[in-house]
């Protein structure tokens, strides 16, 4: 007897209208319980409401049966008589199935790719301004107490931004790759990635707003970036509820993302 993992690969490849009949008629001779669990799982991921059963009789003596029953109550015989036919997958070619349009990284998945390559490529942009900054100088200059644009605590922020920035560029590359394998693992994935985007965008901005500046036009650079940061901020919040929700909800999500 098959496993159900392989009962439902071979019921899978059905369309909703061909389930919907096995489903409804009922025939609990030919299909065993198993398959109309599977049946009922498929239709299921596929957003489709169960229609309601025809009753079914026992074969041998006519006694209306439970729809779980394996034995006849009455008679004895065993419901399901192991006669189910062989299903051969269906030809390729002409006969596309209904629900494979639903399937790959089509869709909306189009602007997630996109977004998520625009994410590691900030990223990427923020690290290496954050390296050139500690390079060039312009970290001990800021944090020199004697200098006249002395920030108390600049380094730090910078160190934060720094490798809060190389913990999202590693988590984005590693959701990508989640993605181009089709993974079961990305929606989950790609959520905590927009979390952490979101929270990471809150911090840096609470530690840069905290910092404090004496020197006037430095302020004035410094508030500019702040009114930036909460720009993104807000796109990184807003973005998070509407691609986090897609994720929940869409079917192509549901469909794609297969692979272990
Ligand atoms: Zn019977």
């Amino acid at each position: 007897m098959e496993a159900i993992a392989d009962l439902k690969t071979k019921y899978q490849v059905k369309t909703t209208d061909e389930l919907l009949t096995i489903w409804k008629t009922n025939d609990r001779a030919t299909y065993r319980n198993e398959v109309f669990n599977v049946i009922k799982e498929i239709l299921a991921d596929r957003a489709c409401d169960l229609p309601p059963q025809d009753s079914f009789c026992c074969k041998a003596c006519g006694t209306l049966l439970e729809h779980d029953a394996t034995f006849c109550g009455s008679c004895g015989k065993a419901v399901w008589d192991g006669s189910e036919k062989i299903e051969e997958p269906p030809v390729l070619g002409n006969y596309i199935p209904v629900e494979s349009k639903l399937k790959g990284l089509g869709g909306w998945l189009v602007l997630v790719i996109i977004g998520l390559f625009g994410t590691c490529l900030i990223q990427a942009y923020t690290i290496l301004t954050n390296i050139k900054l500690f390079g060039n100088g312009t970290v001990s200059f800021f944090s020199d107490p004697s200098s006249a644009i002395y920030i108390p605590g600049y380094s730090w922020a910078l160190k934060f931004e720094l490798i809060g920035s190389i913990l999202l560029l590693l988590l984005g590359a590693y959701v990508i790759y989640l993605l181009f394998g089709t993974k079961r693992k990305f929606p989950q994935y790609y959520v905590t990635l927009l979390i952490a985007g979101a929270a990471f965008a809150i911090m840096d901005y609470i530690i840069t707003a905290s910092l404090t500046i004496s020197h006037e036009e430095t302020k004035k650079a410094f508030q500019e970036s702040l009114s930036e940061e909460s720009r993104s901020i807000w796109r990184s919040v807003i973005g998070a509820l509407i691609w986090g929700t897609y994720m929940y909800k869409s079917k192509r999500v549901k469909a794609t993302f297969i692979e272990d």
